[in-house]
């Protein structure tokens, strides 16, 4: 049943129970004419119906359609009236499984496509809808209360300056530990929050937790010049998204300078006209903008100049092999070249050996983050990391770039 959890919650578990037994009512009025059906609640607000004998797809869900029917007619519960509505997945033996765990298994599967799709509707299951789709579904159902579980946590990865050694910014990225299903990788649930529309909520949630955060350690004194945050191609495509910018900017306090926004360069080739707008209006507000994960979309550099940019962060895949491939390299410097022309400076990410790092240096790459250079972290070893920084920041030029390649080297 679509609603009845609203209806418990605003009208009394009372009401809900008479609820759960007219639904049961109107279940087996609308299956009248057969005797040996089986029905049975499960869980808060499930019911299962076994039905013998079904000739096929076609009188199953006729079925189904005369159960819809039935229980989404209005309903009059103690002076109130009342809508609710049933998601159906139907599995049919044996096409949709050959024992009754499987039965059962598919059914509520075909069941939470029923439900994304809007109340009411009825879903047969097939074979595409195989164990990935089952996960995906898992996934949206639990980051649903991510949020409002307090389930999120970012971690904050650091970029260093390659030329003097100094920290140049922090990224933010997040992490969800669900309660649930406990650690899931970000790239994972990230992908479902896009198409199921909760990006929105949680891309608010990071933006205002890495703008205090940031806030929070300026205030304690750290030097901190740059917070990155991630931001999805959904979220650009809102025309209201750089209003949300500066009213988090405003309720943080944080100077609109500090924040960057990264956008992956396919996400901006995606939908440019809509995205160039938002992106000056951004600039508007102070705000710095990145290209993320840059090299991998395609972007023509003759376009890259209509991007109101500050930054191209070069894509992992090709500084991992930059030192052993010269076809990697030669990217690599082409972008570094392409960007000094440009006047946009440049990151280089997933940098993880010293190699990749002093050839960064040769071609003067502006700053560089990676496992070599600093994990991301939580935001208590984060502050300890900023403190070490801050404490040492009239160490010399050397040093700094010493400690960036050993840090055991400088306490
Ligand atoms: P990204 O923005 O390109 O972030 C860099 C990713 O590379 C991070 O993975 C980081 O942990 C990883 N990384 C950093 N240095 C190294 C290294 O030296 N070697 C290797 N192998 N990996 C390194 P993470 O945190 O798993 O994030 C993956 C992606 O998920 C991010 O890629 C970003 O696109 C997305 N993401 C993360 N947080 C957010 C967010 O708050 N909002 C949105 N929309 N996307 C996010
Ligand atoms: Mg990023
Ligand atoms: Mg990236």
């Amino acid at each position: 049943m679509d609603n009845f959890k609203r209806i418990n919650d605003t009208l009394g578990h009372g009401i809900g129970d008479v609820l759960l037994q007219s639904v049961a009512a109107r279940l087996r009025a609308a299956l009248h004419e057969r005797s040996d059906y089986v029905l049975s609640r499960f869980g808060g607000d499930e019911f299962m119906m076994l039905i013998p004998d079904v000739s096929g797809s076609a009188e199953a869900k006729d079925f189904v359609e005369r159960v819809v029917r039935a229980v989404s007619a209005p309903m009059k519960l103690q002076q109130h009236d009342v809508l609710v509505t049933p998601s159906v997945g139907i599995a049919i033996y044996p096409d949709s499984g050959k024992n009754a765990d499987t039965l059962f298994k598919n059914a509520d599967l075909a069941m939470f496509f029923s439900k994304r799709q809007g109340p009411g509707i009825s879903t047969l299951f097939d074979l595409a809808m195989n164990t990935s789709a089952l996960k995906r579904l898992t996934i949206e159902e639990n980051l649903r209360n991510a949020v409002s579980n307090g389930e999120l946590t970012l971690v904050f990865q650091p970029q260093f300056n390659l030329n003097n050694g100094c920290l140049d910014g922090l990224e933010a990225l997040l992490r969800w530990r669900s309660i649930e299903l406990e650690m899931v990788p970000v790239a994972e649930f990230i992908q479902v929050a896009e198409e199921s529309g909760l990006i929105f909520s949680i891309g608010e949630w990071v933006l205002r937790a890495a703008c205090s955060q940031a806030k929070a350690w300026l205030d304690a004194g750290m030097l901190l010049k740059r917070m990155a945050v991630n931001v999805s191609g959904r979220q650009l495509s809102q025309r209201q998204f750089p209003t949300l910018v500066r009213d988090i900017l405003r309720e943080t306090g944080l100077p609109a300078a500090v924040l960057e926004i990264e956008i992956t360069e396919t996400a901006i080739m995606d939908n440019d006209t809509w995205s160039n707008q938002v992106l000056a209006e951004l600039r508007a507000i102070g705000v710095a903008i990145a290209i993320d994960d840059f090299g991998t979309g395609f972007s023509s550099f003759s376009r890259l100049r209509e991007f109101p940019i500050d930054r191209l962060k070069i894509d992992r895949s090709f500084i991992c092999n930059a030192h052993n491939s010269s076809d990697d390299r030669a990217i690599v410097v082409a972008i570094i070249a392409m960007a000094k022309t440009l006047q946009i400076e440049v990151v280089a990410e997933g940098v993880e050996e010293i190699a990749q790092m002093m050839l960064l240096q040769d071609e003067e790459c502006t700053s560089a983050q990676g496992y070599l250079l600093g994990m991301p972290l939580p935001a208590s070893e984060t502050l300890q990391l900023l403190n070490r920084i801050r404490l040492s920041s009239d160490s010399s030029r050397s040093q700094r770039l010493l400690r960036l390649v050993l840090p055991s080297a400088v306490a």
